[in-house]
């Protein structure tokens, strides 16, 4: 398997993950919406330089959601919020490396 095969295999296993967790429902407006709904980035894709992707594509650091618009809601950017993101990506760290000492 290639490298960009296994990333492509991981991120669909992250959006499983966060579906499974939420169970459907929109973590913005709370409104069911199942497997229509799409995996949503915290700290936007667009910041992924700044936080490296381990952080970007964590499953702490996705939410299922219904829209774009809800998918806004739940954004925190690093422009508008910087101490929340940084406090949101700290704790993904930390679950990282928690994770990375249970295996
Ligand atoms: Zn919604």
């Amino acid at each position: 398997m290639s490298h960009a095969e296994r990333l492509h295999n991981q991120i669909e296993e992250t959006k499983l993950a966060v579906y499974l967790r939420v169970g459907g429902t929109c973590q913005a407006c709370g409104k069911q919406v199942g497997p229509a709904g799409h995996c949503g980035h915290v700290i936007p894709q667009s910041q992924i330089d700044r936080f490296g992707p381990e952080v970007i594509h964590h499953p702490l650091n996705m939410k299922w959601v219904c829209s774009l618009k809800c998918n806004h809601a739940i954004e925190i950017s690093c422009k508008g919020h910087p101490v929340a993101a940084n406090a949101h990506a700290d704790m993904i760290r930390a679950e990282i490396l928690l994770e990375e000492g249970v295996r």
